[in-house]
């Protein structure tokens, strides 16, 4: 990298967006760990400074516009213009179709698809003044369509989409935007998941990684490195792209 860049990494406190905020780190961008709660984005900042690397927490609701344009000005203010974004944070509120409340299917769009725009829309900014910007989404598998998942599914087939418009529109600025879509990912979101239908989650990860064609599970790592490699400089070709981590093909 010519100069130390900026990243804003989006639910960094835990999970797969705070293996992506300690490999950006280590690849040399001062990284802005965006979580709803800044208390709990200590270990990753931890994480990041006891390795020599430059980080701080900021308390933000992504969905929230006040709290989005703060963050990305503190950000700004405290490590410099941020020109790489990855819109991280997610939740499930998951039901059958005839179960799903008004509620689980705002809260999930808020998250994802509102959080995602937000962000991108105050980012840009720096991105485009800079002539430099990367921009990665984190969809899914379950975009394909995932029983349980109509609010989820949605969202991330919308970010889809998001993220080819953020490539058509913001290109000329040499800013790149791709979707990284995970499969089976260890963390705190499919521990939810082996819990919410009844099954241990060590059974749950055995299940799964049997259906998968590399028979294991994937690991934030695994994530982790397909962003380093998006955000990196000789990636520049690349936009408007989704790609599959999910230990196999998916169409
Ligand atoms: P996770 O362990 O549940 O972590 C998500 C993080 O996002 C949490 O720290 C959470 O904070 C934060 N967050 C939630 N709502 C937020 C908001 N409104 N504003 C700011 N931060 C918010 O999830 P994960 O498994 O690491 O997943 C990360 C991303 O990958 C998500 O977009 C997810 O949909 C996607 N993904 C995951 C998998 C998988 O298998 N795990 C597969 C495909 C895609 P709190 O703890 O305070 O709620």
């Amino acid at each position: 990298m010519a100069q130390s860049r900026t990243a804003i990494v989006t639910g960094a406190a835990r999970g797969i967006g705070a293996a992506i905020a300690i490999r950006l780190a280590q690849d040399g961008f001062a990284v802005g760990v965006v979580d709803l709660d800044e208390a709990g984005c200590a270990e990753t900042i931890t994480a990041i400074t006891s390795a020599g690397g430059r980080a701080i927490a900021v308390g933000a609701d992504v969905s929230s516009s006040g709290d989005v344009d703060a963050a990305v000005r503190r950000v700004t203010e405290e490590l410099g213009a941020p020109t790489v974004l990855v819109n991280n944070a997610g939740i499930t509120k998951d039901n059958l179709l005839f179960k799903m409340s008004d509620e689980d299917w705002d809260a999930v769009m808020g998250v994802h698809l509102r959080g995602s725009f937000l962000m991108s829309r105050a980012v840009q900014a720096h991105q485009t003044e800079a002539g430099w910007g990367r921009v990665v989404n984190l969809s899914s598998v379950s975009a394909l369509g995932n029983r349980g998942q109509a609010n989820y599914s949605t969202a991330k087939a919308g970010l889809q989409g998001f993220t080819k418009t953020l490539a058509v529109e913001l290109g000329k600025f040499g800013v790149t935007a791709n979707a990284i879509a995970p499969g089976f990912i260890e963390s705190e979101m499919t521990a939810a998941t082996a819990e919410r239908v009844g099954v241990p989650y060590e059974d749950f990860k055995k299940g799964a990684a049997e259906q998968i064609p590399v028979r294991r599970v994937g690991q934030p790592s695994d994530i982790a490195a397909t962003v380093s490699f998006l955000v990196s400089e000789e990636a520049g070709f690349i936009s408007g792209q989704v790609i599959y981590v999910a230990g196999g093909p998916r169409d």
